[in-house]
Order: C-alpha cells, then structure tokens, then sequence
C-alpha cells in the first residue's frame, strides 16, 4: 500500500480506501461486512467512510462493529462520516442541512455508531443553502476543539462556497477544511480537474474521490444487459442508470486489455494517477472485487503520459 497526505495536512491515509455507500446494510451484512473491512485492512487499508444517510445510520453501524470484532487499534486506522441529508427517510427541519445543531448531532450521532471517540474526518455531504457558510465553519471548528473532529471538509460544493469557507475560517482564526469529496472517474473527470484546479495550491486542499468505478460501469459488466444482484439491478437505485454515460465505455476497455489490466484495475489506476487525489475510495459487495481492485496499485506504471493521451483521444 501506498500512504498518500491529505492535501498539505498531516494526515497520511492509504491511497486505495474502502467505503460503505449502498453497500453496507442493503447488500452487505454484518459478516460479510467484517470479512470485506477485514480484507481491506490485510491490504494496508487504513482509511474507512460513511455516512449518517448510508441506509439510515445503519453502514456506520456496520462499519463500527467491523473495526471493533477485528480489533483493530484506533490509533491505526482513520474514519468519516458526512452530514447533511440525515439519517431517516422523512427528516423533520432540525434533522438535516448544515445548521449547527444538526452538524453537531451528526456527530454525536455517528460517534456512537462507529463505536468511535473522535471522527478523523468530518464531511459536510453537499452545501445547504439555508444555512450560512459562516455558522456551519464555526460548528465545525466547535467539534475540533472539543476533540470530536480531527479534519473537517466538504462534499461536492461548488469551488466558490469552498472559497468563501476558507475566507471565514482565515477572518475569524477557525478550523479551515482540510479536503473535498468529489466524485472523480474516467466518466467524470469536469470539477476535480478544472474547477478546483486553483484550490489544491491556494489551500492545500486534499481529495478523498468516489466511484472509482462509476458504480461498476466502468468494469464493463453492464455491457450486455444488468446482472442480477448488482448496484444497477436494485430498484431504489435505477435512477443510476440514468445519471451514468455507459456510451463511452466500450472506448476504454481496449486500452485497459492492451495494457493487461482489467477494466475496474485500469479505472483505478488511472484516478490514483491524478497528484492532487489523496485516496480512492472503493466500494464493494464481494472480497473477490477488493481483491481485484487492490491489484491496481502495482499497475501505476502501466498508466504513462502516452496511455493518458489516448485516453483522452477514446473519451472526446
Ligand atoms: P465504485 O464506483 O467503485 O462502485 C463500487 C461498486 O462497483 C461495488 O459496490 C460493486 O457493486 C461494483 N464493483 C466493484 N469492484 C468490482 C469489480 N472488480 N468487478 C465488478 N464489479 C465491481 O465506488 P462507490 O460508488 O461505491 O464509491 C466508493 C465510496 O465513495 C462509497 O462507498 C462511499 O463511501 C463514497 N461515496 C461518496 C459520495 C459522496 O457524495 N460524498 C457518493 C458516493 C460514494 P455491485 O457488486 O453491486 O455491482
């Protein structure tokens, strides 16, 4: 395993990470949760995310338990959540968004979940307009002091609200966020690689990226029809289906064979090759995918300036 910082901090997390969205509490359960955070700690992983929305709270629960059944010393391994849309399918007005109150019982409430003291990184999942950046900068800079929260960062905001979160945290000597979240893959390449092109040397700012994979598509399994069982056969997630180009993906499979690398190795690969990504994020239902999918470590060198040409020759 590769150990990467988050942007300019401290902190070193595994280059490939594992989390927890669909997956943990729909289609993984406790033992296969286990077995999947297990594997991902025998590859060097140390960094896992979730969630208070991932199934209601219940992939932070999952989570929590793996760590503390593996024993696993807290000092070693780092952990997230996010706030934002709440941990229940009809949230009441104080049960989501970005207010203090709610960031501050997000926390509390994910703390308990994940069986945790502190959270190493703290997420707000999207930006709220009805709460100013300001009072959500200084809850979190609450939660830092009071030992709750080590890193604070934000989820696909927009790079002009990140701005304005580094210019109150600057005016009012607060906490400043350390990272984004943003989705990052060979389908989605638009924000982490123009519009936030000026933040990673204006704040040092860090990327924790998702979907890899882009759910999946991009192993080429969707290529003749949905398979059953997977993330785009489940019925609350086929507006997936729409959101993904699969278009483009045939494009990309004959470089990937060329090279010797499976589609999901070469897709990852190719994220962990952008500098200013701290972690890629995995997710997965089976060992045999992380198995896979670590593989695309030893593979880096396969991805050259000349192969990052013809990817953007297959892609335009
Ligand atoms: P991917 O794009 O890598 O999709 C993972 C899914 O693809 C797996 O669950 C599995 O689904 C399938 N898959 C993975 N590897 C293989 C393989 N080798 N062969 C075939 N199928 C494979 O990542 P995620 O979308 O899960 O994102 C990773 C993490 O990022 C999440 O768990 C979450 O923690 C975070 N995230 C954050 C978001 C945010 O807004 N901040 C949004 C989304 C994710 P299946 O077996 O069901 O087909």
């Amino acid at each position: 395993m590769e150990y990467r910082r988050l942007g300019t901090s401290g902190l070193k997390l595994s280059a490939l990470s594992f989390g927890t969205w669909v997956t943990f509490g729909r289609q993984v359960d406790a033992t296969c949760a286990r077995a999947l955070v297990s594997c991902a700690i025998d590859h060097g992983v140390n960094y896992f995310d979730s969630s208070e929305t991932y199934s209601a709270g219940m992939a932070e629960t999952l989570l929590g338990s793996a760590l503390k059944q593996l024993e696993i010393p807290r000092d070693a391994f780092c952990v997230s959540s996010k706030v934002f849309f709440g941990a229940c399918s009809d949230p009441k007005p104080t049960q989501r968004g970005l207010s203090r109150k709610h960031v501050t019982e997000a926390c509390h409430q994910a703390l308990k979940r994940l069986q945790v003291d502190y959270l190493d990184c703290y997420f707000c999942h999207r930006p709220d307009p009805e709460t100013p950046i300001a009072e959500t900068v200084w809850a979190m800079d609450t939660l830092i002091r009071q030992g709750k929260v080590l890193y604070w960062g934000t989820s696909e905001w927009p790079a002009a609200a990140i701005r304005e979160a580094y210019a109150v945290a600057s005016r009012e000597h607060l906490h400043a966020p350390t990272m984004e979240q943003p989705q990052y893959n060979l389908l989605h390449r638009q924000r982490v690689e123009a519009e936030y092109a000026p933040l990673y040397d204006s704040f040092g700012m860090g990327l924790t990226t998702w979907s890899p994979l882009a759910s999946g598509v991009l192993t080429g399994k969707y290529a003749r029809g949905i398979p059953e069982g997977s993330r785009l056969s489940l019925t609350s997630y086929k507006w997936l289906q729409e959101r993904v180009d699969m278009t483009r993906v045939p494009k990309l499979l004959p470089i990937a064979a060329d090279l010797g690398l499976s589609p999901a190795q070469f897709a990852i690969a190719w994220c962990l090759k952008n500098p200013h990504v701290s972690t890629v994020m995995l997710g997965a239902t089976k060992r045999d995918q992380l198995e896979e999918n670590f593989k695309a470590l030893d593979m880096l060198d396969k991805i050259d300036d000349a192969v990052l040409k013809q990817v953007n020759v297959a892609l335009t």
